[in-house]
């Protein structure tokens, strides 16, 4: 597919890159076949093909309206499409490029630029966005039981004394699920101790970046990626195994400082480094070091394999031979691969087309009567346990209330 730049966006480098990305599309349109939206709408201009000539459009010829911006805006950068490109087209970095400057293009409405700057400017900070849950807590009883729910789960854990070891690996604070449910990051705490790894919390080191970044405020997502880099600096240059962050979408926004600092002379390089170093849990725990730990097991769980996970870090199909291995019996499931339509700030821009999504899931995960759901990645949680029946789960979670 051919891209040029029109006039105004020539000696743009950003845009350059986006036409770069649109040029690797050969208009096979694969991807359609497993878009979540291509699948709800049937409309091309909702599926991955349709977008990117709609982003091609507004690249070469200025050309994009209010048609355009729903489109692009109904698109949950799952990132299922990548997966499914046999060419490699980078499609969620396209997204993240040029939808911002379609919004800036034909605006937003006062409604919508309310409702960013209330998410942009709460989440990622922790004391915000914690006094923002106390409030809601106080407000609890006026609440709808899908929201009251949710309040269950940001109950503080006991706390727990692990034993000092030789390995280390640096665990990224995090915003919206250090407030929601610090019990994930209290079990990463627990499992990690059980196979004699210690993890370090550096202070500052809270929000990864992401939902700035995804909606649209790249300078802010750069800023607080260089904040970490620099924090975390020093622990990487004393020989820090690993960098890890217990959300699957945080960890793969670590993972993607590379691509947002790339054209850096000072952090490229070190973004690079903390890149090499970025692991998912999934990686560093194997079944063989806690087989002798876990108690209780055996219990019927259903797999929802966030798309930050399966098509982002490329890690999907890990949870369910860990847990087996563990004791655990594994629901099968339909269309693993589909968004359950979380999607960082999508369940709150879009609710129509993520409760769609969510009630699609919900029916494939619980066709076979599990127990539980589990999950890898707090966004996830949160909006599945908002409707679901049985409890939804981080896996971390479920392995250390199963250790003895
Ligand atoms: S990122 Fe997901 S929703 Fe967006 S076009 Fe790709 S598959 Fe469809
Ligand atoms: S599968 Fe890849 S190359 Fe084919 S239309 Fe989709 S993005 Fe383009």
């Amino acid at each position: 597919m051919r891209s040029l730049l029109n006039d105004r966006l020539r000696d743009d480098p950003l845009a350059t890159e986006a036409a770069d990305i649109v040029r690797s599309c050969v208009h096979c349109g694969f991807c359609n076949a497993t878009c979540p939206t291509y699948q709800v709408t049937g409309d091309e201009r909702d599926g991955p093909r349709g977008r990117i000539y709609l982003m091609k459009s507004w690249l070469e010829a200025d050309a994009a309206g209010a048609t355009t911006q729903a489109h692009l805006e109904r698109c949950l950068l799952c990132r299922n499409c990548e997966t499914t490109c046999p060419s490699g087209v980078r499609y969620g970095r396209l997204l993240d490029l040029v939808r911002p400057r379609v919004n800036e293009t034909v605006g937003l409405t006062p409604w919508q630029r309310a409702t960013r700057a209330l998410l942009k400017n709460v989440i990622p900070y922790p004391r915000r966005w914690r006094a923002a849950v106390t409030m809601g807590r106080w407000l609890r009883p006026l609440l709808p039981a899908a929201i009251k729910r949710l309040y269950a789960l940001s109950d503080v854990p006991p706390a727990f004394k692990p034993a000092l070891h030789a390995r280390r690996v640096l665990l990224l604070g995090g915003c919206a699920q250090s407030v929601l449910n610090p019990a994930i990051d209290a079990a990463a705490l627990r499992v990690f101790d059980a196979i004699g790894i210690g993890l370090d919390r550096i202070p500052g080191v809270d929000c990864c970046g992401a939902l700035p970044y995804h909606l649209g405020d790249e300078p802010v997502a750069v800023r607080i990626a260089k904040a970490n880099i620099d924090a975390w600096w020093p622990a990487i240059e004393a020989g820090a195994e690993a960098v890890m962050a217990t959300s699957s979408g945080c960890g793969l926004q670590l993972r993607d400082y590379g691509q947002l600092l790339a054209h850096d002379a000072h952090y490229g390089p070190r973004a690079a480094r903390l890149v090499s170093l970025v692991r998912d849990p999934l990686e560093l725990v194997d079944a063989s070091s806690l087989r002798d730990r876990v108690r209780g097991a055996g219990q019927c769980v259903a797999v929802q394999t966030p798309c930050t996970l399966q098509h982002g870090q490329r890690l999907g199909g890990r949870i369910e031979p860990l847990l087996r291995a563990l004791g655990w019996e594994i629901a099968p499931a339909n269309e693993g691969h589909l968004c359950c339509g979380s999607a960082g700030s999508y369940s709150v821009l879009q609710p129509g087309m993520s409760t769609t999504l969510r009630e699609r899931k919900l029916g494939n995960l619980m066709a076979a009567q599990p127990t539980a759901i589990v999950t890898a990645n707090i966004g996830c949680q949160l909006h599945l346990a908002a409707q679901a029946e049985v409890p939804v789960k981080h896996w971390l979670e479920v392995l250390a209330t199963a250790l003895d």
